[in-house]
């Protein structure tokens, strides 16, 4: 699995890629914050281990699945549509490919603890999932969320950074770009 530094970025990056009006991080934090956290949600699968006392517990199962993202997807269709709002096209892939982000970095993640990887197809196969080549590391921890405050996992940080810290930078500088083009065309 990736850090929440590597799902947050994806989260960002997804951002920006569809709000390019909405870009100021400091007007706008709460969307910002809104996808980074969708972007996260997969792993809220650890909350029922820790209640239990062992945080993997039931990590990696129903939540990283594709069949999950759908049944997400359509429950942000429902929350629109029950707060009288009508749900577009672009708001429901912008949250589809959040939630999906999740899934594939997990997916180019090093897993040390079997079943290795992803039970992606559930409930049509019950396999699991894992690239052969993994640029992301694990996160080591033990049974507790403190045990994951260690270097390896400070490496595995960094890694997901620099890949995704250049990109969100570039789709912030070329987004931003183009609106100071789209405003001086509209003066004119
Ligand atoms: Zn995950």
């Amino acid at each position: 699995m990736c850090s929440p530094v590597g799902h947050s970025l994806a989260g960002a990056i997804i951002y920006v890629a569809f709000n390019k009006d909405k870009l100021g991080i400091r007007r706008n934090w709460k969307g910002y914050l809104t996808y980074m956290f969708v972007a996260n949600a997969p792993d809220l699968d650890i909350i029922p281990g820790m209640l239990k006392g062992d945080i993997n517990l039931y990590h990696h199962q129903i939540t990283h699945t594709l069949f999950f993202a759908v049944v997400f997807v359509f429950g942000v269709y429902m929350f629109y549509r029950l707060r009288g709002k009508e749900a577009n096209f672009s708001v429901l892939l912008a949250f589809f490919l959040l939630y999906l982000s999740h899934l594939v970095l997990d997916y180019f993640a090093v897993d040390t603890r079997p079943p290795y990887g992803e039970e992606l197809f559930w409930p049509f196969s019950k396999n699991y999932y894992i690239s052969p080549v993994t640029p992301f590391l694990d996160i080591v921890r033990g049974k507790t969320l403190w045990s994951a405050i260690n270097a390896h996992n400070f490496l595995a940080m960094s890694i997901e950074v620099a890949v995704f810290g250049p990109i969100l930078l570039l789709l912030l500088w070329y987004r931003k770009l183009h609106l100071r083009g789209e405003r001086r065309v509209n003066l004119n």
